[in-house]
């Protein structure tokens, strides 16, 4: 037998979703009659735009004819996405970035977790905490961390809290730290970053030659034009900052898969002897050599996202979202709860009441009010005593279960 990587085995069972449905299945088959409604998803629920339907379509019917038909297509993506990427997505913010810059992929699931591959393996890593799973994992599969303890934390890795105390945006670190995955606006706890506190990060990693791994997947829910959007925002990010962007928020292409990775030539890392080695020029080795692109067809369907149907498309799906994180939001405080997020961000995050740890509360609103959401100490250990609500259900579950909470939930 081969032996296996090791590292693997120090990987926790992902606990959290499995025990909300072994929770959720308890409780049906005690209460049959029950109508749940869940608000725990992290999907989105409303349909493709037309726009993004038609261009899918007029693709299919390309491929169709020999005049038309597309191969193996560009490594990095097709120059019509890209170019309309750089256009739309950063030129209309004032920020440069050339369409050679950003390379398209499958998800941002995966470019978060795969990109430590281009980085040594004793890098330190800074991750927030709580913290969306995939940046932990892809960097415990590498054998960058000891094992887990029982608090849930893996020996090896800088964790950065975020919690109600300090506006859920971590301070920065005491010890050197090579690698920082920062997500903005956040996941789960439905923060944002200002400018002044997104500069001091970039400033940071200038001055400690760390490399910020920037989670935005989130951007288009941000309703402020003074939040930034991008980290290249931010003087000086352009040679410190990796920036993820999906199609799967925005767009609604969780099933049918498109984001994008932006490493600006700019940014650098050092070889063994010291030397500048360009990230971007790794980035693309890595996905050429292991990734064979994001189909023609969905890059097309991406594409029509910047056209003006697209666009008005998306935003009223976005807009849907936000006021059901509006309901949620606003019903919840009128209960007396104590809220924060689902302002710009789909994501709701409740402080637990009365001192209930998060599933306490879990099992509170399953069995008052049969609402189903995820406890915050599911995504680390300074999620405890916190509560994430999700705004991608329907308008009518969304209601409905707001209005259970505030009347029928005793706090
Ligand atoms: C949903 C989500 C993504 C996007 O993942 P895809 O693989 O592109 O679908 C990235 N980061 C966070 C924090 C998310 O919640």
């Amino acid at each position: 037998m081969a032996e296996i990587n090791r590292h693997y085995l120090k990987l926790k069972s992902s606990y959290l979703f499995s025990e909300i449905a072994r929770r959720v299945r308890e409780f049906s088959t005690e209460h049959p009659d029950a109508k749940i409604i869940r608000l725990g998803i992290g999907d989105v629920t409303r349909p493709l735009a037309p726009a993004v339907v038609e261009a899918m379509h007029a693709a299919v019917d390309e491929m169709a004819r020999p005049e038309t038909f597309r191969g193996y297509g560009p490594e990095a993506g097709y120059s019509f996405l890209t170019e309309k990427i750089a256009a739309h997505d950063y030129a209309a913010r004032g920020v440069h970035i050339d369409p050679d810059e950003i390379i398209v992929s499958d998800g941002s699931k995966c470019d978060c977790g795969n990109i430590q591959e281009i980085f040594d393996t004793d890098s330190v890593v800074a991750l927030m905490d709580p913290v969306y799973p995939a940046y932990v994992d892809g960097n415990v599969m590498a054998g960058r961390t000891g094992e887990a303890g029982a608090d849930g934390r893996y020996e090896g890795f800088v964790y950065l809290p975020c919690t109600a105390e300090n506006n859920f945006t971590p301070q920065l670190p005491t010890q050197h730290v090579d690698l920082i995955y920062l997500c903005y606006p956040n996941n789960p706890t439905g923060a944002v970053m200002s400018k002044t506190e997104l500069k001091k990060w970039v400033d940071y990693a200038r001055a400690n030659e760390a490399v910020i791994l920037y989670d935005a997947a989130y951007e288009a829910y941000i309703r402020d034009p003074e939040v930034p959007r991008s980290i290249y925002e931010i003087e000086g990010a352009r040679e410190v900052a990796i920036e993820f962007r999906s199609f799967s928020k925005t767009a609604g292409f969780t099933g049918t898969r498109c984001a994008f990775t932006v490493v600006p030539k700019d940014a650098m890392g050092r070889g063994p002897d010291g030397t500048r080695v360009s990230l971007h020029s790794l980035w693309f080795r890595r996905q050429s050599t292991k990734f064979n692109g994001t189909s023609y067809i969905i890059q097309r369907g991406a594409e029509a996202i910047y056209t003006e149907a697209g666009r008005a498309q998306i935003s009223e799906a976005i807009d849907y979202y936000m006021e059901n994180a509006r309901i949620i939001r606003e019903g919840l405080a009128q209960a007396g709860l104590t809220v924060y997020g689902g302002v710009h961000a789909p994501y709701i995050w409740v402080k637990t009441p009365s001192g209930l740890t998060s599933w306490e509360f879990f099992d509170r609103l399953l069995h008052d009010v049969n609402v189903v959401g995820t406890p915050g100490s599911g995504f680390g250990p300074s999620g405890e005593g916190y509560f994430r609500l999700t705004a991608f259900g329907s308008r009518e579950q969304t209601e409905a279960a707001v209005e259970r909470i505030r009347t029928g939930l005793k706090l």
